[in-house]
């Protein structure tokens, strides 16, 4: 049986934007996210998170980084009895340190690669999915995998909206405060 999806952004959409999060304790969930992801859970939504962490091809940090926020993250959702149904991020950065990860890969957004992963590993009804984010590339992503596009004022959301967005043909569906906001809209519209 097919389902719908939220993609979500992380870094700005999910947890504070702070830069690369080199370490755990850079890590700070946004208000409202556990209750946002609930509402998800509870509404037949697969929640999954799409992520740029280049900061592994850069030697930033290392990859085993990356799953122990998301180890964490899972965690503290848990306690808030919310569930990230999966997470797929892209490691890479053609101009990075790290030969291994230092490629023009096919799933660092805007380009869809981290989608199409998704839509490997469960059964998306993707007509009536949707995509959140604090960036214009997240909307980028949104238009190539012909999601609906929300864009939050969370992260860099308020400067990408302003600065970036009026020059741009490409629009969200909907601008909201955050995520939590983004969902109850996406589950008003639905209902
Ligand atoms: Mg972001
Ligand atoms: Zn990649």
């Amino acid at each position: 049986m097919k389902r719908p999806a939220v993609f979500m952004d992380r870094d700005g959409t999910i947890n504070e934007q702070m830069g690369y999060i080199n370490h755990l304790s850079r890590f700070v969930i946004l208000p409202g996210v556990p209750e946002a992801i609930r509402l998800l859970n509870e509404n037949n939504f697969l929640a999954i998170i799409v992520s740029n962490q280049s900061g592994v091809a850069r030697d930033y940090f290392p990859i085993e980084l990356v799953d122990d926020v998301h180890a964490s993250l899972k965690a503290s959702l848990k306690e808030k009895r919310a569930m990230i149904d999966g997470i797929f991020f892209c490691p890479h950065y053609p101009r990075g340190v790290l030969p291994e990860y230092c490629y023009e890969c096919d799933c660092r957004k805007p380009k869809t690669g981290l989608i199409l992963q998704a839509c490997e590993a469960f059964d998306i009804d993707m007509s009536n999915s949707y995509m959140v984010g604090d960036r214009y590339t997240d909307m980028e992503l949104a238009h190539r995998s012909n999601l609906k596009g929300i864009m939050v004022k969370t992260g860099y959301g308020q400067g990408d909206i302003k600065y970036i967005l009026p020059n741009k043909s490409l629009k969200p569906v909907n601008i909201a405060k955050d995520l939590l906001d983004a969902v109850r809209w996406i589950l008003g519209r639905e209902n």
